[in-house]
């Protein structure tokens, strides 16, 4: 099956005012999604936020098989969270450490994610140890086999960086974490939507995703997943009057399933906004928009290759829709802010976000274009060209 690409650019909206590359920040959101998300907005206008969310009940419970579809889990195993890395907290949080224990992460690690292990270490005496990258600046699998010992807890990276290219080989490190009975927290962020993702390959107890990146849905939204052989006896950090349920005077019991990790308000229409999102790559079909992403953005490699003083610098061996480079003598935020006032977003990655990963390599930030599926190649070309003439 092959992508309509006129079809979706259609039903993009946003395609008539940018030209946006910059999925990997927020993608633009389909016609169907913005309308689904925005009715809802409406409804509870007009007849009351409790009565829209009844009214909304089939849609609002067809999120949990939408999303599991699409990642190969059970409807069961999903929560939904605001954000990324809210999913990403209430797995990590929730898990107890104690001194000695120790957390295996790879130098490409997200900084939220890194915050949280030194404070988990500060609090816990447990240890951090970043496996070191193998020669395509993956993370070196035969490294992480030896990293594993007895006082090893937990094995969490990052699928996709925020900051470039590389993909992760997640099953291959998953199959290593379960021969060795070690939890395995795999942060989704960049990777669903962008690449067929299937959590019974990868091997992972919990996984999560935001929803405004490549999944196209609307920003406050994001998932959980929790596999529920390993995961449904983690007590999660937080719970309130809907993950538990207040049984006794002295006594509550906590749900069992992955709702356990939600809590009771959230952005209603965002969760059917995230919903019809999934609905759409589910429908669209996760193999043939895999394949077109690195289509667009091994094109676009090329076309910046030939520019004068710029250098990609996308690590991994297999490269994903994030193409990021550095432009020699040249200030990248004034690069972004010139390109912005012609209506194209491009964005650029700091050792904010990935400290280890980019000082390790002597970049203070890259220049970072994200490519989604209307994208076309016309607009590579206007891109490189706006670029080159602004160089
Ligand atoms: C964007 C990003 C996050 C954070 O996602 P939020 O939805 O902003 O919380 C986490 N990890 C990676 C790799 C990211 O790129």
């Amino acid at each position: 099956m092959t992508l309509d690409l006129a079809r979706l650019r259609a039903e993009t909206p946003g395609c008539a005012h940018v030209l946006h590359l910059n999925a990997a920040g927020s993608a633009l959101p389909s016609q169907r999604t913005l309308d689904a998300t925005v009715n809802h907005l409406q409804l509870e206008a007009e007849i009351g936020g409790y009565e829209a969310a009844a009214k909304a009940h089939d849609d609002l419970e067809g999120f949990y098989p939408a999303v599991a579809k699409l990642i190969g889990a059970k409807a069961d195993e999903i929560a939904f969270v605001e954000n990324a890395t809210r999913a990403w907290d209430l797995a990590f949080y929730s898990l107890d450490f104690k001194p000695g224990d120790r957390i295996l992460t790879c130098v490409s690690e997200y900084s939220s994610n890194y915050i949280s292990y030194l404070q988990v270490a500060r609090k816990t005496g447990a240890e951090i140890v970043v496996v070191p990258d193998d020669n395509y600046g993956q993370i070196d699998l035969g490294a992480l086999e030896r990293a594993i010992d007895k006082r090893t807890k937990l094995v969490s990276i990052s699928h996709v960086p925020t900051q470039g290219g590389l993909v992760q080989p997640a099953e291959a490190v998953g199959k290593i974490t379960n021969d060795a009975g070690i939890l395995y927290l795999l942060d989704a962020c960049q990777s669903v939507g962008q690449l067929p993702v299937d959590v019974t390959k990868v091997g992972c107890d919990f996984l999560s995703v935001t929803g405004r990146k490549y999944m196209r849905a609307p920003r406050g939204t994001g998932f959980l997943y929790a596999k529920r052989a390993t995961t449904s006896q983690i007590e999660p950090l937080l719970l309130d009057n809907h993950a538990a349920k207040w049984t006794d005077d002295n006594a509550y019991t906590v749900r069992d399933d992955a709702r356990r990790f939600e809590n009771w308000e959230r952005y209603f229409a965002g969760v059917i906004g995230l919903k019809v999102a999934a609905d759409q790559i589910n429908e669209l079909g996760m193999e043939p928009i895999w394949a077109r992403l690195r289509e667009l953005a091994d094109g676009l490699r090329e076309r910046l290759a030939t520019l004068k003083g710029v250098k990609l610098t996308d690590l991994g061996k297999v490269k994903g829709a994030i193409v990021t480079f550095a432009v020699e003598g040249k200030d990248h935020n004034e690069l972004k802010a010139r390109l912005r006032e012609q209506a194209i977003n491009v964005t650029v990655s700091t050792q904010f976000s990935s400290r280890l990963d980019l000082k390790g390599r002597g970049l203070l930030n890259v220049m970072r274009a994200s490519v989604h599926v209307y994208n076309t190649e016309d607009e590579l070309d206007r891109f490189v060209a706006a670029l080159e003439k602004i160089i």
